[in-house]
Protein backbone atom coordinates (compact mmCIF):
# COMPACT_ATOMS: atom_id res chain seq x y z
CA UNK A 1 0.00 0.00 0.00
CA UNK A 2 1.34 3.32 -1.01
CA UNK A 3 2.18 6.35 1.72
CA UNK A 4 -0.41 8.49 0.25
CA UNK A 5 -3.29 5.31 -0.23
CA UNK A 6 -2.43 4.46 3.70
CA UNK A 7 -2.92 8.38 4.68
CA UNK A 8 -6.09 8.90 2.42
CA UNK A 9 -9.16 9.38 5.10
CA UNK A 10 -11.78 6.82 5.36
CA UNK A 11 -15.17 7.32 4.99
CA UNK A 12 -16.86 7.50 8.28
CA UNK A 13 -19.96 5.29 6.95
CA UNK A 14 -17.70 2.79 4.87
CA UNK A 15 -18.84 -0.30 7.20
CA UNK A 16 -22.00 0.15 6.32
CA UNK A 17 -21.62 -0.03 2.35
CA UNK A 18 -21.00 -2.57 0.09
CA UNK A 19 -17.65 -1.18 -0.87
CA UNK A 20 -17.08 -3.30 -3.24
CA UNK A 21 -19.42 -1.92 -5.45
CA UNK A 22 -18.30 1.29 -5.45
CA UNK A 23 -18.13 3.60 -7.52
CA UNK A 24 -22.08 3.34 -7.60
CA UNK A 25 -24.00 4.15 -11.08
CA UNK A 26 -25.68 7.79 -10.10
CA UNK A 27 -25.10 11.31 -11.85
CA UNK A 28 -22.90 13.38 -11.01
CA UNK A 29 -25.08 16.24 -9.04
CA UNK A 30 -27.64 13.50 -8.63
CA UNK A 31 -28.82 13.75 -4.42
CA UNK A 32 -29.46 9.82 -3.89
CA UNK A 33 -25.87 9.40 -2.89
CA UNK A 34 -26.21 12.31 -0.14
CA UNK A 35 -29.32 10.28 1.12
CA UNK A 36 -27.73 7.26 1.59
CA UNK A 37 -24.77 9.11 3.33
CA UNK A 38 -27.78 10.48 5.72
CA UNK A 39 -28.92 6.74 6.20
CA UNK A 40 -26.34 5.24 7.10
CA UNK A 41 -25.19 7.89 9.72
CA UNK A 42 -28.88 7.67 11.19
CA UNK A 43 -28.05 3.77 11.48
CA UNK A 44 -25.03 4.46 13.50
CA UNK A 45 -26.93 6.94 15.67
CA UNK A 46 -30.23 4.15 16.11
CA UNK A 47 -27.68 1.89 16.99
CA UNK A 48 -29.56 -0.73 14.93
CA UNK A 49 -27.69 -4.44 15.19
CA UNK A 50 -26.87 -4.75 11.42
CA UNK A 51 -28.45 -8.34 11.53
CA UNK A 52 -31.79 -7.24 12.57
CA UNK A 53 -31.67 -4.63 9.72
CA UNK A 54 -33.41 -5.51 6.53
CA UNK A 55 -33.56 -2.69 3.22
CA UNK A 56 -35.95 -3.64 0.49
CA UNK A 57 -35.66 -1.28 -2.51
CA UNK A 58 -38.10 -1.72 -6.17
CA UNK A 59 -36.98 -0.40 -9.60
CA UNK A 60 -35.32 2.84 -10.64
CA UNK A 61 -32.38 5.09 -9.54
CA UNK A 62 -33.23 5.56 -5.71
CA UNK A 63 -34.03 1.55 -5.80
CA UNK A 64 -29.91 1.09 -6.66
CA UNK A 65 -29.30 1.66 -2.70
CA UNK A 66 -30.23 -1.97 -1.23
CA UNK A 67 -27.30 -3.24 -3.25
CA UNK A 68 -25.12 -0.72 -1.41
CA UNK A 69 -25.95 -0.65 1.32
CA UNK A 70 -24.04 -3.74 3.95
CA UNK A 71 -26.99 -5.71 5.43
CA UNK A 72 -29.55 -7.91 4.39
CA UNK A 73 -30.63 -6.09 1.60
CA UNK A 74 -33.62 -7.04 -1.34
CA UNK A 75 -33.65 -5.18 -4.88
CA UNK A 76 -37.70 -6.19 -5.23
CA UNK A 77 -39.77 -5.39 -8.53
CA UNK A 78 -41.23 -2.47 -10.04
CA UNK A 79 -43.57 -0.77 -7.12
CA UNK A 80 -43.74 -3.99 -5.57
CA UNK A 81 -40.58 -3.52 -2.53
CA UNK A 82 -43.48 -2.37 0.26
CA UNK A 83 -45.00 -5.61 -0.85
CA UNK A 84 -42.05 -7.47 0.04
CA UNK A 85 -41.18 -6.01 2.94
CA UNK A 86 -44.99 -6.47 4.72
CA UNK A 87 -44.18 -10.14 4.31
CA UNK A 88 -40.83 -9.57 6.01
CA UNK A 89 -41.84 -6.97 8.65
CA UNK A 90 -44.98 -9.71 9.69
CA UNK A 91 -42.59 -12.62 9.92
CA UNK A 92 -39.57 -11.00 11.73
CA UNK A 93 -41.54 -8.08 13.82
CA UNK A 94 -38.55 -8.01 16.17
CA UNK A 95 -36.52 -6.32 13.57
CA UNK A 96 -36.47 -3.12 11.17
CA UNK A 97 -37.44 -3.05 7.87
CA UNK A 98 -36.84 -0.02 5.46
CA UNK A 99 -38.10 0.58 2.15
CA UNK A 100 -35.72 2.73 -0.15
CA UNK A 101 -36.90 3.60 -3.30
CA UNK A 102 -38.18 6.60 -5.72
CA UNK A 103 -41.38 8.87 -6.10
CA UNK A 104 -42.61 6.49 -9.44
CA UNK A 105 -41.66 3.31 -7.66
CA UNK A 106 -43.55 3.71 -4.64
CA UNK A 107 -46.51 6.49 -5.46
CA UNK A 108 -47.37 5.39 -9.17
CA UNK A 109 -46.97 1.80 -9.40
CA UNK A 110 -46.45 0.82 -6.06
CA UNK A 111 -49.23 3.05 -4.87
CA UNK A 112 -52.00 0.99 -3.50
CA UNK A 113 -48.90 -0.58 -1.68
CA UNK A 114 -48.07 2.35 0.01
CA UNK A 115 -51.26 3.11 1.21
CA UNK A 116 -51.92 -0.05 2.26
CA UNK A 117 -49.59 -0.47 4.61
CA UNK A 118 -49.72 2.88 5.82
CA UNK A 119 -53.15 2.12 6.58
CA UNK A 120 -52.76 -1.24 8.64
CA UNK A 121 -49.52 0.46 10.37
CA UNK A 122 -47.24 -2.19 9.17
CA UNK A 123 -44.17 -2.12 10.84
CA UNK A 124 -41.66 -0.46 8.35
CA UNK A 125 -39.99 2.91 7.69
CA UNK A 126 -40.10 4.08 3.94
CA UNK A 127 -37.46 6.50 2.73
CA UNK A 128 -38.99 8.33 -0.53
CA UNK A 129 -36.35 9.91 -2.27
CA UNK A 130 -38.43 12.22 -4.47
CA UNK A 131 -37.24 13.38 -7.69
CA UNK A 132 -40.16 14.33 -9.77
CA UNK A 133 -39.56 11.89 -12.31
CA UNK A 134 -38.50 8.65 -13.18
CA UNK A 135 -35.40 8.37 -13.42
CA UNK A 136 -33.77 5.12 -14.18
CA UNK A 137 -36.29 4.75 -17.29
CA UNK A 138 -35.92 7.99 -19.22
CA UNK A 139 -37.41 10.93 -16.92
CA UNK A 140 -40.95 9.90 -17.91
CA UNK A 141 -44.04 12.15 -15.61
CA UNK A 142 -45.25 10.73 -12.29
CA UNK A 143 -47.71 11.68 -9.97
CA UNK A 144 -45.18 14.00 -8.06
CA UNK A 145 -44.10 15.44 -11.03
CA UNK A 146 -44.71 19.57 -10.33
CA UNK A 147 -47.88 20.58 -12.49
CA UNK A 148 -46.22 22.80 -15.45
CA UNK A 149 -42.84 20.81 -15.46
CA UNK A 150 -41.66 19.24 -18.18
CA UNK A 151 -41.33 14.92 -18.55
CA UNK A 152 -40.64 12.87 -21.66
CA UNK A 153 -44.17 11.77 -21.24
CA UNK A 154 -45.34 15.22 -20.79
CA UNK A 155 -43.16 17.47 -23.55
CA UNK A 156 -45.40 20.86 -22.94
CA UNK A 157 -45.43 20.58 -19.22
CA UNK A 158 -47.48 18.60 -16.84
CA UNK A 159 -51.34 19.47 -16.56
CA UNK A 160 -52.32 16.92 -13.79
CA UNK A 161 -53.09 17.52 -10.29
CA UNK A 162 -50.12 16.26 -8.01
CA UNK A 163 -49.87 14.12 -5.21
CA UNK A 164 -48.70 15.84 -1.82
CA UNK A 165 -46.85 12.70 -0.74
CA UNK A 166 -47.24 13.94 3.30
CA UNK A 167 -50.75 14.65 3.25
CA UNK A 168 -51.71 11.61 1.36
CA UNK A 169 -49.41 9.89 4.33
CA UNK A 170 -51.61 11.55 7.20
CA UNK A 171 -54.74 10.52 5.65
CA UNK A 172 -53.43 6.82 5.46
CA UNK A 173 -52.78 7.49 9.37
CA UNK A 174 -49.19 6.78 9.52
CA UNK A 175 -47.47 7.40 12.51
CA UNK A 176 -44.45 9.57 11.92
CA UNK A 177 -44.42 11.89 8.32
CA UNK A 178 -41.67 14.12 7.84
CA UNK A 179 -40.08 16.06 4.40
CA UNK A 180 -36.64 17.14 4.02
CA UNK A 181 -34.32 18.28 0.81
CA UNK A 182 -30.60 16.79 0.80
CA UNK A 183 -29.84 19.99 1.78
CA UNK A 184 -30.98 19.55 4.87
CA UNK A 185 -28.83 17.04 5.86
CA UNK A 186 -28.00 17.28 9.32
CA UNK A 187 -32.26 17.47 9.72
CA UNK A 188 -32.77 14.69 7.55
CA UNK A 189 -30.52 12.04 9.40
CA UNK A 190 -32.42 13.65 12.89
CA UNK A 191 -35.50 12.32 11.39
CA UNK A 192 -34.53 9.01 9.94
CA UNK A 193 -32.88 8.29 13.29
CA UNK A 194 -36.10 8.68 15.02
CA UNK A 195 -38.00 6.60 12.09
CA UNK A 196 -35.90 4.18 12.47
CA UNK A 197 -36.42 4.28 16.27
CA UNK A 198 -40.21 4.04 16.32
CA UNK A 199 -42.60 0.89 15.74
CA UNK A 200 -45.45 0.85 13.16
CA UNK A 201 -45.41 3.07 9.56
CA UNK A 202 -43.02 5.61 9.15
CA UNK A 203 -42.60 8.05 5.96
CA UNK A 204 -39.60 10.37 5.02
CA UNK A 205 -39.91 12.38 2.06
CA UNK A 206 -36.30 13.11 0.51
CA UNK A 207 -36.67 15.66 -2.03
CA UNK A 208 -33.55 15.46 -4.00
CA UNK A 209 -32.15 16.89 -7.61
CA UNK A 210 -32.04 15.15 -10.57
CA UNK A 211 -30.51 17.13 -12.71
CA UNK A 212 -29.93 14.11 -16.05
CA UNK A 213 -33.54 13.66 -16.79
CA UNK A 214 -35.72 16.69 -14.77
CA UNK A 215 -33.36 19.76 -14.34
CA UNK A 216 -32.10 19.55 -17.78
CA UNK A 217 -35.24 18.94 -19.43
CA UNK A 218 -36.87 22.08 -17.63
CA UNK A 219 -33.81 23.57 -17.75
CA UNK A 220 -32.96 24.04 -14.03
CA UNK A 221 -29.55 24.06 -14.24
CA UNK A 222 -26.94 21.40 -12.09
CA UNK A 223 -27.28 19.48 -9.28
CA UNK A 224 -25.74 22.80 -7.15
CA UNK A 225 -28.25 25.15 -8.53
CA UNK A 226 -30.74 22.62 -7.38
CA UNK A 227 -28.61 22.58 -3.68
CA UNK A 228 -29.25 26.51 -4.17
CA UNK A 229 -33.10 26.34 -4.74
CA UNK A 230 -33.63 24.18 -1.61
CA UNK A 231 -31.57 26.62 0.53
CA UNK A 232 -33.03 29.56 -0.78
CA UNK A 233 -36.95 28.65 -1.13
CA UNK A 234 -37.45 26.02 1.70
CA UNK A 235 -39.11 27.00 5.15
CA UNK A 236 -39.17 24.66 8.25
CA UNK A 237 -42.42 24.32 9.84
CA UNK A 238 -42.55 21.37 12.22
CA UNK A 239 -46.11 20.03 12.83
CA UNK A 240 -47.41 21.79 9.52
CA UNK A 241 -50.44 21.32 8.69
CA UNK A 242 -50.33 18.54 5.29
CA UNK A 243 -52.41 20.04 3.51
CA UNK A 244 -50.41 23.23 3.57
CA UNK A 245 -47.37 21.29 2.13
CA UNK A 246 -47.82 20.72 -1.82
CA UNK A 247 -45.40 21.56 -4.07
CA UNK A 248 -45.29 23.80 -7.22
CA UNK A 249 -42.83 24.15 -9.68
CA UNK A 250 -40.09 25.72 -8.59
CA UNK A 251 -41.95 26.79 -5.70
CA UNK A 252 -41.82 27.62 -2.04
CA UNK A 253 -40.79 24.52 -0.18
CA UNK A 254 -42.23 23.47 3.15
CA UNK A 255 -39.88 21.07 5.14
CA UNK A 256 -40.35 19.52 8.84
CA UNK A 257 -41.46 16.97 11.18
CA UNK A 258 -45.17 17.02 10.24
CA UNK A 259 -46.52 14.14 11.89
CA UNK A 260 -46.13 12.12 15.01
CA UNK A 261 -49.37 10.05 16.76
CA UNK A 262 -49.82 7.32 18.55
CA UNK A 263 -50.90 4.24 16.58
CA UNK A 264 -50.95 0.64 17.66
CA UNK A 265 -48.49 -1.34 14.77
CA UNK A 266 -50.39 -3.93 12.67
CA UNK A 267 -49.12 -6.69 14.70
CA UNK A 268 -49.92 -5.36 18.26
CA UNK A 269 -53.72 -4.41 16.71
CA UNK A 270 -54.45 -7.61 15.71
CA UNK A 271 -52.68 -9.72 18.81
CA UNK A 272 -55.17 -7.21 21.33
CA UNK A 273 -58.14 -7.66 18.74
CA UNK A 274 -57.88 -11.46 18.72
CA UNK A 275 -56.87 -11.89 22.48
CA UNK A 276 -60.06 -9.59 23.67
CA UNK A 277 -62.05 -12.52 20.86
CA UNK A 278 -60.23 -15.77 21.71
CA UNK A 279 -59.45 -15.00 25.43
CA UNK A 280 -56.70 -16.94 26.84
CA UNK A 281 -56.74 -19.92 24.00
CA UNK A 282 -55.64 -17.15 21.77
CA UNK A 283 -51.37 -17.54 21.16
CA UNK A 284 -49.57 -13.99 20.37
CA UNK A 285 -47.96 -13.65 16.94
CA UNK A 286 -44.82 -13.30 17.52
CA UNK A 287 -43.26 -14.04 13.97
CA UNK A 288 -41.82 -17.07 12.07
CA UNK A 289 -39.36 -19.03 13.46
FE1 LIG B 1 -29.85 10.55 -10.27
FE2 LIG B 1 -31.42 11.39 -12.26
FE3 LIG B 1 -29.03 10.31 -12.80
FE4 LIG B 1 -31.02 8.79 -11.89
S1 LIG B 1 -30.96 9.90 -13.85
S2 LIG B 1 -28.89 8.75 -11.20
S3 LIG B 1 -32.08 10.19 -10.46
S4 LIG B 1 -29.42 12.23 -11.69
Amino acid sequence: MSEATANAPTNPVENLLRMERIPHIWCPGCGIGTSVNCFARAIEKAAIDFDDLHVVSGIGCSGRVAGYVAVDSFHTTHGRAIAFATGLALSRPKSKVVVYSGDGDLSAIGGNHLIHAARRNIDMTVICVNNFTYGMTGGQVTPTTPQTAKATTTPYGNWEDTFNLPNLMDACGARFVARWTVYHVRKLIRSMTKALKMNGFTFIEVLAPCPTLYQRRNKLGDGVAMMRYYKERSTIKNGAPTADVGLGFQDDIIVGEFVERERPSFTENYNARMKAVLGDAFVPYEGTK
